[in-house]
């Protein structure tokens, strides 16, 4: 094929001016079969259409190296609405502007269509061209109609800022393609809008960009939360791919140096399918390539950036869009103008390349969705490829078939309803069994094994047999079936298991035939039944569920909750079941709240079993700051960014975990109540350190302490802490410091042990985001609910590892501890994890300990049950932690006890008896996830060596080198080099490095990158 020529005589650092050079860079003249009509033989500009200068009165892309000569917002904005208003009044071109909705902080989210005034007027309305795509997409428009439109009809494609906003070339940069799109009135150009429609994103994340930081206001990393979308800024903007989808969708980063395009390096998941990798593999790489080579402009690819993960902006829009999905990163070490320049031709040159092929494109882009359905029908799910020339071999294979997804109608409703319904957000068709369905093949969920049982009428189904197959199996599979092992992120992440979905699985064998099912609208699992009954019971085996209690004590409604599991009105109920006393409702209207957390609610006679009544909780959420963090819930005006959490006055320090649980309480997991500091307090506020050490928890009558992995060192606060506990206070701390700071405070004698002991290096184990199989002690009411079981999930190797000869007090006045959550023993891994299972190592181990102290607890965490707020198994953990009963259990009866007359669960020590405050770390796990690890043969050590000697490492790198060598390996290990904030920089040597191993002939065995 041809690709348009380009030559040019110099490259220039900045903006507008450059009209000329960017005239050089389009092909002579239209490769359309035919001109578009009134198009111009030459390069010429609108005048009609103003440029950036005239409308925010400064050159584009105007700025110093680094990122600080951004500009803002509103000014990128302001330009796309005088584009907008100017293409109003012109035959050759019409933009649109589509509002979706508002950021944290409180600005605009909006994209722009633009094309022909034709094209745009058939948008939405007339030949209805994204409805059209959007049926292809959906299955609602037939394989043969789709391909009949491929010429008739415009392609659609997306082109969007990365959402790191301390990354904004991208900004300006799509504000010089929407110039160029709108102004120029060649062929070439006319043809580009006549054949495309793009949708041009040139903010993702308002508030990151003015605050030139990276993450939300919520100091979450939106490019690991694209799949999740719990971040409103992706929340409300992955939707839209429902009624938009495009044929490929650019996410333009930046990195330090040089600039990346794809083809990306290994690992590819395996579900991507065959169109993005070729598409992007074969003709916009060479396409890029090309026109960066045509001006001697240093790039890179096949290196250092995966597409795995179904987390980030390029694999979610090939999964959800079966686009070609790209990530591209332009380093911030050139003047900005620079930076927007590269952006701006690697942009057009995936322009040029897909409307040269605009037929074929699409021809390929709607031939996917019917394969994906004919792979689904055969229940095959597609296997691992390696897409860079340099990688080989193949680690494995998928090694079983997967026919679709069944969720069980009767068993953690809430989480259920609210995961499927996120999926039809998407687009996934989600259906439920109109009887009861004998079957072969059901694989519940960590199990491993499939065999014969009867799923109830009105389980959900989620078959595989629809377009969205490759998306479906890439965030519900259990095991992503690593090609091989380079981590770039995490190893696992499957979205029902992360929601505790225990007891649901999918089939691995063709449902009968026969079976009688019917697509469903929205999951309404919630509901009263016999709803004229003294008790109103509910199960709490979802974190809506649990949630629901917490909205009902705070209305000030009686609610107790079961020791036992119990049957009543055919109804199986688990521990922890919520019983509500109907005669304290008042006007709580119990259906809504019934309905809108999607929770059956029962009627029953009276209290069936054992069980303790609640009382309204009054939890504070720790930071170790001495005053209240910035945050989109208390705004600091002398912040940098008042409301943003990444920008915090001098001396507070933890905010990123202190804000990642409190908008996981509040936000997502919607308890109500939370109140700032100068108004009187409600269910839910934050404690700050100085506030701790002044007794607040005792004096202001708090119930529950969350310490999100902060620091309290002995001293006052950990005396007022552990008086707290003595008292009758319940402590939940997460990870490393969560524990510390309950042995500082002389509560427990729980400690860790380093992987060391049980995996020395070089073999170091590793849980890079890896799931296990886990056992839950129901007879604590931290684990109350998973009667069904649950799993663990290590977000990082560096997790605690708890030592259970640690859990047996000092045999007076520290009692022995329990286990609520543990490793299962004999312990399965679900996808990657290495050196982590087996006699000795994790299995068996506690995880949630539950540690009785006084009159009180503490309920301490092996991992970050917030951590990216995945999962919400963890957070039903937390929630019932924070819960904890602090009087004796009822018997069963016909009325409720008042929580305040029951006897309180322990008694307090005395003064003299407490154990005494002190600084007790636990001891380091060593967190080797913070390593770059790059593990060779032996006798490839002098090569390992000359290219770690030729990436030139950072000075601070280049101290942490060390090599562990074994009989067989020799392993590269650059200590606390691997931090989330520095992705992109390190990619940098870390890439030289494979590069040249590459090179070299010499095979990497395992890399932590
Ligand atoms: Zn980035």
């Amino acid at each position: 094929m041809r690709s348009p020529s380009i030559t040019i005589a110099r490259v220039l650092a900045l903006g507008l001016a450059l009209a000329a050079l960017f005239a050089a860079l389009a092909p002579a003249r239209s490769l359309a079969d035919v001109d578009p009509a009134g198009c111009t033989d030459g390069i010429a500009y609108d005048p009609a259409i103003p440029t950036y200068q005239d409308v925010v009165g400064r050159p584009l892309g105007d700025g110093p190296t680094g990122n600080t000569g951004r500009d803002l917002t509103a000014d990128i904005y302001k330009y796309f609405r005088a584009v907008k208003d100017a293409a109003a009044g012109s035959s050759r071109v019409r933009m649109l502007e589509k509002s979706y909705g508002k950021s944290v902080l409180g600005q605009d989210l909006a994209f722009w269509v633009l094309s022909t005034p034709e094209n745009i007027d058939n948008l939405d309305a007339g030949r209805k061209d994204a409805a059209f795509w959007a049926g292809v997409r959906d299955g609602s428009v037939s394989e043969a109609a789709g391909l009949a439109a491929v010429r008739s009809r415009p392609a659609p494609a997306w082109i969007t800022s990365t959402p790191h906003g301390a990354e904004p070339a991208a900004g300006e940069a799509i504000a010089r393609n929407l110039y160029e799109l709108a102004a120029r009135t060649d062929c070439w150009n006319a043809m580009r809008l006549r054949d495309m429609d793009f949708f041009l994103l040139p903010v993702r994340n308002p508030d990151g960009r003015d605050a030139i930081q990276r993450t939300s206001a919520w100091t979450f990393d939106h490019n690991r939360d694209f799949g999740t979308q719990n971040q409103i800024e992706n929340g409300a903007f992955l939707p839209v791919f429902k009624q938009y989808p495009g044929v490929f969708y650019i996410d333009a980063h930046q990195t330090s140096n040089g600039y990346f395009f794809p083809p990306n390096e290994d690992p590819v998941h395996h579900e991507i399918s065959d169109f993005t990798v070729d598409y992007i593999g074969e003709m916009i790489g060479p396409a890029l390539r090309q026109a960066f080579d045509d001006q001697s402009i240093d790039y890179f690819n096949f290196q250092t950036y995966d597409l795995f993960v179904p987390e980030y902006g390029d694999t979610v829009p090939s999964l959800l869009s079966g686009a070609a999905g790209m990530t591209f990163e332009k380093g911030t070490s050139e003047l900005y103008g620079k930076q927007v320049y590269e952006h701006y031709l690697a942009i057009n040159a995936t322009i040029d390349v897909t409307a040269q092929n605009k037929p074929s494109i699409l021809h390929d882009w709607v031939e996917q969705w019917a394969e994906a359905v004919r792979q689904g029908e055969q229940c095959k799910l597609e296997p691992n490829e390696l897409v860079s020339p340099l990688t080989e071999p193949l680690k494995q294979q998928p090694s079983y078939d997967v026919c679709g997804y069944f969720f069980r109608p009767d068993r953690h409703e809430g989480d259920t309803a609210s995961l499927l319904k996120h999926m039809q957000a998407q687009g996934v068709h989600v259906y439920k069994f109109d009887t009861n369905v004998a079957t072969a093949g059901v694989r519940e969920f960590g199990t491993g094994t499939s065999g014969v049982q009867t799923l109830p009428q009105g389980t959900l189904y989620v078959p595989l047999d629809q377009p969205l197959k490759h998306w479906i199996q890439a965030v519900f599979g259990e095991d992503p079936f690593e090609p091989i092992e380079f981590f770039y992120d995490v190893a696992t992440w499957s979205y029902p298991m992360h929601r505790g979905l225990a007891g649901s699985g999918f089939l691995t064998s063709q449902l009968p035939p026969g079976t009688q099912m019917t697509e469903i609208e929205a999951p309404a699992l919630g509901g009263v039944a016999a709803g004229a009954k003294p008790v109103l019971a509910f199960e709490t085996d979802s974190m809506q569920a649990l949630a629901m209690v917490y909205e009902l004590l705070d209305k000030g409604v009686k609610v107790a909750r079961a020791r036992d599991a119990f049957t009543s009105g055919g109804r199986s109920f688990s521990t922890g079941s919520a019983l509500v006393d109907a005669s304290t409702l008042g006007g709580v209207d119990m259906a809504a709240l019934a309905a809108k957390r999607q929770t059956p609610v029962t009627g029953l006679d009276g209290y069936p079993v054992d069980h303790f009544p609640m009382v309204k909780p009054k939890i504070g959420v720790y930071s170790q700051g001495t005053s209240v963090p910035n945050s989109p819930l208390e705004k600091n005006a002398g912040a940098p960014s008042p409301g943003h959490c990444a920008t915090q006055v001098a001396g507070v320090a933890g905010a990123a975990d202190y804000c990642v649980s409190l908008f996981t309480l509040t936000d997502k997991i919607g308890l109500p109540g939370y109140t700032v500091q100068s108004a009187p307090e409600g269910m839910l506020s934050t404690v700050t350190a100085t506030e701790l050490a002044a007794g607040d928890l005792v004096s202001k009558n708090y119930t529950a302490l969350l310490n999100p992995n902060q620091s309290i060192p002995a001293g006052a606060g950990a005396t007022a802490l552990q008086a707290f506990v003595n008292g009758g206070g319940t402590y939940v701390g997460t990870l490393a410091n969560g524990t510390t700071a309950a042995r500082n405070a002389g509560i427990t004698m729980l400690n860790t042990v380093a992987a060391t002991t049980f995996s020395p290096a070089p073999n170091t184990m590793s849980t890079p985001g890896s799931i296990f199989t886990a056992t839950f002690n129901t007879s604590s009411p931290v684990a109350w609910g998973f009667d069904d079981g649950g799993f663990i999930y290590r977000d990082a190797t560096g997790n605690p590892i708890y030592d259970p000869n640690t859990m047996n007090g000092n045999g007076t006045t520290i009692p022995q501890a329990a286990a609520a959550v543990s490793y299962a023993n004999p312990l399965k891994s679900l996808g990657f994890s290495r050196n982590a299972t087996g006699p000795g190592k994790l299995d068996g181990r506690p995880h949630v300990v539950d540690q009785p102290f006084g009159a009180g607890r503490a309920v301490m965490f092996g991992h970050n049950p917030f951590y990216r707020s995945w999962k919400e198994g963890d957070e039903r953990v937390v929630l019932n932690a924070l819960l904890y009963p602090t009087t004796v259990a009822q018997p069963p009866a016909t009325k409720l006890v008042a929580a305040k007359k029951a006897a309180p669960l322990g008694e307090p020590l005395a003064k003299a008896e407490l154990p005494k405050v002190a600084s007790r770390p636990v001891r380091s796990t060593r967190a080797t996830d913070r390593d770059v690890r790059i593990q060779v043969a032996r006798k490839h050590s002098v090569k390992l060596k000359r290219a770690v000697k030729a990436a030139k490492l950072p000075r601070k790198a280049r101290k942490q080198v060390r090599y562990v060598r074994s009989a067989k390996t020799v392993t590269l290990v650059v200590k606390g080099a691997r931090r989330a904030n520095n992705d992109h920089a390190r990619g940098e040597w870390v890439r030289k490095i494979v590069g040249r191993l590459d090179k070299r002939g010499v095979k990497v065995l395992f890399a932590q990158l």
